[in-house]
C-alpha cells in the first residue's frame, strides 16, 4: 500500500431535508466511529442540510464539505454562497468542477480555476473534479483530455500543502449510469495526473497528494479500485444516499 490515508467521499447531490441528512450522519457516525481512522469519511449535503450535519458531526472524525460555491467572497451575486461564508461555519472540503456544473450550469475551465484559487486561498480544501466523456474515451484522448482538465484549473496558483487539493478521475459515462471504468482505465489517467502534478508542484508533493476515482463505486466494485496503490479513495454518488451501501463501501476501503 501507499502512505496516503484513503479518502472516501460522499457526493449527496440535490438529496436529503436538514432532518434526513442529520440521521443519517447520526447513524454513519455510529459505524464509522468504532472502525478507527484508517479512512478518512466525508459528506458532502446540499447548502440547506450543512448546519444539521455539521452539529450532528461535532467531536467525530467524520468531516463534511459542499459540493459548489463561488469565487467572491462577496457581493451582488443573487443565489450564491462564498468560500469565507462556508469556511465561517467549519466546513472543510468543497467539491469544484463536478461534470454535473460543467454541464447543467456551464462551468469552464476559467470558473473552476477561480472557485480552486478561492477555495485554497480561504482555506477550504477543494475536491477538483474532471473527467472525459465517452465520445473523448473512444477516441483515445481521455488521458490528454484529463491533463489539459488539470492544467487549466490549476494554472497559477500556487500550492505547498499537497493535503490541501484533492483531485477526484470521474469519467463522465460513469456518473450514475452503473457503468465504471476498470481499475487498469483508473489507474491509466490517475498515473497520468500525479505525473503532472510531480511536474508542477514536484514529486514529493505528488506523492502526498490524493487523487480518487468517482463514477458508479458501489460495495461490489469498490474493492477493485482500492486495490490499486495509484487510488486514494472514492468520491461516490447514488450509493452514498444509502447508509448501509455507504458503510459497506467504507469499510472495504
Ligand atoms: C458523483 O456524483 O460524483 C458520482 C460519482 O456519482 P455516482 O457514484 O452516482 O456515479
Amino acid at each position: 500500500g501507499n502512505k496516503r490515508t484513503p479518502l472516501v467521499a460522499g457526493n449527496w447531490k440535490m438529496h436529503k431535508t436538514p432532518a434526513e441528512a442529520g440521521n443519517f450522519v447520526k447513524l454513519l457516525r455510529e459505524s464509522v466511529d468504532q472502525q478507527g481512522g484508517s479512512v478518512e469519511v466525508i459528506v458532502c449535503p446540499p447548502f440547506p442540510a450543512l448546519a444539521a450535519v455539521a452539529s450532528k458531526l461535532a467531536g467525530s472524525e467524520i468531516g463534511w464539505g459542499a459540493q459548489n460555491m463561488h469565487w467572491e467572497a462577496k457581493g451582488a451575486f443573487t443565489g450564491e454562497v462564498s468560500a469565507p461564508m462556508l469556511q465561517a461555519m467549519g466546513c472543510h472540503y468543497v467539491i469544484l468542477g463536478h461534470s454535473e456544473r460543467r454541464g447543467h450550469f456551464g462551468e469552464n475551465d476559467e470558473v473552476i480555476r477561480k472557485k480552486l484559487t478561492a477555495a485554497i486561498t480561504c482555506g477550504l480544501r477543494p475536491i477538483f473534479c474532471l473527467g472525459e466523456d465517452l465520445a473523448t474515451r473512444e477516441a483515445g484522448q481521455a488521458v490528454e483530455h484529463c491533463r489539459k482538465q488539470l492544467r487549466a484549473g490549476l494554472e497559477g496558483l500556487e500550492l505547498n500543502q499537497p493535503l490541501a487539493l484533492v483531485v477526484a478521475y470521474e469519467p463522465i459515462w460513469a456518473i450514475g449510469t452503473g457503468k465504471t471504468a476498470t481499475a487498469e482505465d483508473a489507474v491509466e489517467v490517475i498515473s497520468a495526473l500525479r505525473q503532472e502534478i510531480a511536474d508542477m508542484y514536484g514529486e514529493e508533493f505528488a506523492s502526498i497528494m490524493r487523487i480518487l476515482y468517482g463514477g458508479s463505486v458501489s460495495p461490489e466494485s469498490i474493492s477493485s479500485f482500492m486495490k490499486e496503490e495509484m487510488i486514494d479513495g472514492v468520491l461516490v454518488g447514488g450509493a452514498s444516499l444509502d447508509i448501509d451501501k455507504f458503510t459497506a463501501i467504507i469499510q472495504t476501503t
